[in-house]
């Protein structure tokens, strides 16, 4: 008898049982789409020039590695309010925004939603239905009751915007809702900068908490365009929650690097609610770690590097927009009769291909093209060697 006895085995993460399947298959052609990660067009994740450039900066000037304050590195933190808000907008300069530097866009969501737990204990959470997977979790674990708004509609292949908004003006005062500022994963649908008006409008309507998840700000339509529905709210004088990521935007997957805003009243608000946010931190790792931080500080703040990376950013984004027309036009030439251009009103890393989980087994089984069973495709991972045989793939299923 051990005291792990009763323990079950909890059920295995669907992409990394994906990923395990994949490296198991033995066919040559075989392609990974299930992954949230961007490849280049040699199937190679990027290592950024402008990250190479600040690292070797580093490694000329090697550094103790002291604990960092709880809330992170202070120029870090206040890249990321320039960046999210804009570096003159007001909210920056009237200081009411209290940020700090996460683990990751997830480690941003926890330290939210651990926080929001303390500060409304009865309060439930919306998230879209469909959502990233571990939206639902996380918010769970930290306690919350989590349920969905109406967000894909299949059989219109787009969103369900009357759905949507009906569930957020029916929503109890106080909801804590989750929205994905840009590039929806999984389905790849965003809503439109008038939708957006109408659902802040709600938001403030019925009194609820905004909590914006932006994991990719710059792979929709670039930086400015993707952070506009940041300014939407702010203009609309709401305070609300946004975290970032800089996984995707900067390639630093592993180095777990992203953040939490909250945009308060104002600038003596703000010193509270921060203090609130580090102890949550405290109490969860005590303080963040230094590497991806510091990188990402060092770009953001030198004129001349930032340059490069916003390129950089550019060329990811063009490259994932031109597989999405090749890959519908892949599909066409492959003799696909039903029109898939709905792929390319989609934008970001996923396209929603609206194929069946038989069609998706199928795919994997006869023709190692693996992506998950709910049809979700990371285009980020299509290059011009795979694009052809993914395509012919498809065609064969359809
Ligand atoms: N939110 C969404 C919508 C995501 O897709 C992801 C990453 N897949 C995250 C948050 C988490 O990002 P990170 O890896 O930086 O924790």
């Amino acid at each position: 008898m051990s005291m792990f006895t009763a323990v079950e085995m909890a059920p295995r993460d669907p992409i990394l049982g994906l990923n395990e399947q994949y490296a198991a298959d033995s066919n040559p052609q075989k392609v990974n789409l299930g992954v949230g990660v961007y490849y280049d067009d040699n199937g190679k994740l990027p290592l950024l020039k402008c990250v190479q450039a600040a690292e070797e900066d580093m490694m000329k000037a090697p550094s103790a590695r002291g604990y960092l304050p709880i809330d992170g590195i202070v120029a870090y933190d206040n890249a990321v309010k320039g960046l999210v808000f804009g570096a003159d907008s007001e909210p920056v300069k009237s200081g009411r925004i209290a940020t700090i530097q996460a683990i990751g866009g997830t480690g941003g969501l926890k330290v939210g939603a651990d926080f929001l737990k303390k500060l409304s204990p009865s309060a439930k959470v919306l998230i879209s239905d469909p959502s990233w997977e571990n939206h639902r979790a996380l918010f769970t674990n930290a306690g919350f009751t989590v349920e969905t708004y109406a967000y894909y509609d299949a059989a219109k292949r787009g969103i369900n915007f009357d759905g949507m908004l009906t569930a957020l003006q029916t929503a109890a005062a106080g909801t804590i809702v989750v929205l994905h500022a840009c590039c929806h994963n999984p389905t790849g649908y965003d809503i439109t900068p008038a939708q957006w008006d109408q659902v802040i409008a709600a938001v403030k309507a019925r009194n609820l908490t905004a909590f914006l998840d932006m994991a990719y700000q710059g792979f929709g339509n670039g930086i400015a365009e993707d952070g506009a529905v940041i300014g939407k709210f702010v203009d609309a004088g709401l305070t609300f929650f946004v975290s970032t990521s800089f996984s995707k935007s900067f390639s630093l997957y592993g180095e777990r690097v992203g953040a939490l805003s909250v945009l308060c009243k104002d600038k003596e608000e703000a010193a509270r609610v921060l203090s609130q946010l580090k102890i949550a931190i405290r109490t969860n790792y005590s303080n963040p770690p230094i590497h991806g931080g510091a990188v990402v500080a060092a770009v953001l703040n030198d004129p001349a590097r930032r340059a490069v990376w916003e390129e950089e950013l550019a060329e990811m984004r063009v490259r994932i927009k031109a597989m999405r027309q090749k890959l519908v036009d892949g599909l066409k030439a492959a003799g696909v009769k039903q029109d898939m251009s709905f792929i390319t009103s989609q934008i970001g890393m996923f396209s929603y291909s609206g194929l069946t989980k038989a069609q998706m087994v199928r795919l994997r089984d006869e023709f190692g093209v693996y992506g998950t069973d709910t049809g979700r495709m990371c285009v980020a991972a299509l290059n011009s060697k795979n694009i052809d045989y993914v395509c012919q793939s498809i065609a064969k299923v359809l």
